[in-house]
């Protein structure tokens, strides 16, 4: 079963090629999904280390900026504790400014703050202000936070000592404002009231610059600090996204967040890294899209398929044409051959009657040899032409002497067939070129019309100058069947012969045309069909050749 089926696949190399195409493109095509799947992974995989390493650089920047603003929170905190522990009553909030100021501690805000305030834990707390103004709704939010503040009644204890309020936490006049509070008091007497401050967010800068200058962002093996700083941007912003921060380079890429924390406003961090770190952080660096080569690579293969594909049908169809040329020949032999044998054997048997009879068999052995000698000149020219040789040296033709040999030689055939050549010179020109190979195109146009023309027509040949002038036409019409308009190019091709006059008994090379063909390029010239103007049938060729003059001597 299955050997029979692959016998019978071999028999068709047409569909074993087209089967082996398909399954080549289709191990291409699988071949090339794989690359750009890998390619792929290998892309995503360098992607997802890189923002892995933003992630990190995040955090160490988190780490860093804690402990940066947790020191100014912590120093200003311990400054403020001790200056109202002596004393009885809370000093007014102005007192935090005096401090920050006189101690030139290197805390927060020592520069500027738009309100310092103060609430102290009473039972009915308020809010005493100084500087910039708060509105209604601003004091009482600030209130409110100072007063859960306060609710923590730890006082000593590192951050819970003091916090940062995230901006627009209390909603104040500025978005970008954040808050900072203190609370003061000891175990004894428990919280004793909250400073703060409102500051604007370049106040909390000196520290963040100074987080970013610590801050390790990668391992110094893969990346020394002075270049990683031009290779991360990092961004602070309030948890409603408020810009506070920034530095670094203009990079959007790689992004990995962190957050400070609750006692640091829970203000986030997110570091960028440039892809320009790539190479450095990932061996080989960032993949590049292997998409186009992948395509291009896809595509060459599939041109290359194609065209071995588009050449084994060339290959097959060749060899069919070469079978049909094969019985086409036998049979155009066999055929004269026979006639000829069976003739000649009753000559010389004196086998016939009259005289009549005798001369009619020598005209049709004449007329039979005729068409073997064409047959054989044809299948040499061919042979011939396919080696590069040439054309003879041109010379001065005059192609109505051509015509009226051809028509001499002919008439054996003619008579055979009761065909007529009618001759119609409308110019007397001279092409120069080679006789014979001219000769022979005209040969093989006028034997084709007495092949597939019928009994009894009237072959018209004609010559004249072509319009635009300078070249000469010689065309040939007979009343025969035609060329259907879709077969005009193929008949041209060598063993081609139309499917109707495959099985034809008149037998048949495919080589005449394709030989006209060659000739007549060789000669500069071209030929083509069409059909006989007037729409009674039959096929008009026409040779065109370049470079005629009138007949020398005949005038026009
Ligand atoms: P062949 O030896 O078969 O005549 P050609 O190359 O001369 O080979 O012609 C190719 C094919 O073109 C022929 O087989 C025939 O089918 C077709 N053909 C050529 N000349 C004519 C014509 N005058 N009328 C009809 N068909 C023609």
């Amino acid at each position: 079963m299955i050997r029979s089926a692959l016998v019978r696949l071999v028999q068709r190399p047409g569909l074993l090629g087209a089967l082996l195409f398909v399954a080549t493109m289709g191990l291409a095509a699988a071949l090339a999904w794989q690359a750009a799947r890998s390619a792929a992974s290998h892309r995503s995989a360098a992607e997802a280390s890189l923002t892995h390493h933003a992630t990190i650089a995040a955090w160490r920047f988190s780490r860093e900026g804690r402990s940066w603003l947790g020191y100014g929170m912590s120093q200003a905190g311990d400054l403020l504790l001790q200056e109202v522990s002596l004393v009885e009553a809370l000093p007014g909030p102005e007192v935090l400014r005096r401090l920050l100021a006189e101690k030139e501690c290197d805390c927060m805000s020592a520069g500027f703050s738009r309100t310092v305030f103060l609430v102290v834990n009473e039972p009915d707390p308020k809010l005493v202000e100084m500087g910039e103004p708060l509105s209604e709704t601003g004091r009482r939010a600030l209130l409110a936070a100072a007063v859960a503040a306060a609710a923590d009644t730890a006082v000593r204890q590192g951050p819970r000592q003091w916090r940062m309020l995230p901006p627009g936490e209390p909603r104040l006049k500025r978005s970008t404002d954040v808050v900072l509070l203190w609370k003061v008091g000891d175990p004894k007497r428990g919280v004793r009231g909250v400073y703060g401050m409102v500051v604007e967010p370049a106040q909390i800068e000196r520290p963040l610059k100074g987080a970013l200058g610590d801050a390790q962002f990668f391992p110094s093996s893969l990346i020394p600090q002075r270049t990683a700083d031009s290779l991360v941007r990092i961004e602070v912003a309030g948890p409603n996204g408020q810009p506070l921060f920034e530095a670094g380079p203009d990079t959007r890429s790689f992004l990995g967040t962190d957050t400070l924390g609750i006692a640091f406003g829970n203000l986030v961090v997110t570091a960028a890294i440039d892809p320009a770190a790539a190479r450095m952080l990932i061996s080989g660096g960032l993949p590049t899209s292997r998409a186009p080569t992948i395509v291009a690579l896809f595509a060459l293969t599939l041109a290359m398929g194609g065209t071995a594909l588009l050449l084994l049908r060339r290959e097959h169809r060749l060899a069919r044409l070469r079978e049909d040329f094969v019985s086409g020949v036998s049979h155009e032999l066999r055929t004269p051959l026979t006639q000829i044998r069976i003739l000649s054997e009753l000559l010389q048997s004196d086998g016939f009657r009259t005289e009549a009879e005798k001369e009619r068999a020598t005209g049709v052995i004449h007329r039979e040899a005729l068409r073997l000698t064409n047959l054989v000149d044809n299948v040499l020219e061919f042979a011939r032409l396919r080696r590069p040789a040439k054309v003879g040296p041109p010379a001065p033709v005059a192609l109505a002497e051509v015509a009226h040999e051809l028509a001499d030689s002919f008439a054996p055939l003619l008579d055979a067939q009761e065909n007529r050549v009618d001759l119609v010179i409308t110019d007397d020109l001279e092409i120069p070129g080679d006789r014979d190979a001219i000769s022979r195109v005209l040969r093989n146009l006028v034997e084709n019309a007495v092949k597939y023309g019928p009994r009894g027509q009237t072959i018209r040949m004609m010559i004249a100058r072509s319009d635009p002038p300078g070249a000469a036409r010689v065309t040939v019409d007979d009343a025969g069947p035609g060329i259907p308009r879709e077969e005009r190019t193929r008949i041209w091709q060598p063993y081609y012969r139309l499917d109707r006059d495959r099985n034809a008994p008149a037998g048949g090379s495919g080589l005449g045309l394709s030989v006209v063909a060659d000739l007549m390029r060789l000669l500069g010239g071209r030929a083509w069909v069409e059909d006989v103007p007037g729409g009674g049938g039959g096929a008009r060729f026409t040779a065109e050749f370049p470079g005629a003059q009138p007949r020398s001597g005949q005038g026009q």
